[in-house]
């Protein structure tokens, strides 16, 4: 059954094994593995908070963002 993400990245779960992040597609080896890693981080209002890859996504973004305001600030002065 597909299950909506409580964290930012989370993008879908199509319910037919495969759940896909902003960052990666994951495919788990069985139901349990799903179960734990999902209701754990993906889905859990909290625990999101601490998945290594929403760490990588939040670093990324910032210096995404930060490159383009040093970017910015480059091109207008
Ligand atoms: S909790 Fe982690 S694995 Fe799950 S959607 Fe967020 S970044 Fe991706």
């Amino acid at each position: 059954m597909p299950i909506a993400g409580a964290c930012p990245y989370f993008v879908k779960d199509k319910g037919d094994g495969y759940v896909y992040c902003e960052c990666a597609r994951f495919r788990f080896p069985d139901k349990k593995a799903r179960r734990d890693i999902i209701y754990t981080y993906c889905a859990h209002p909290d625990g999101y908070k601490e998945c290594v890859i929403k760490k990588v996504m939040d670093q990324y973004y910032e210096r995404k963002y930060n490159g383009e305001q040093t970017a910015q600030h480059k091109y207008a002065g």
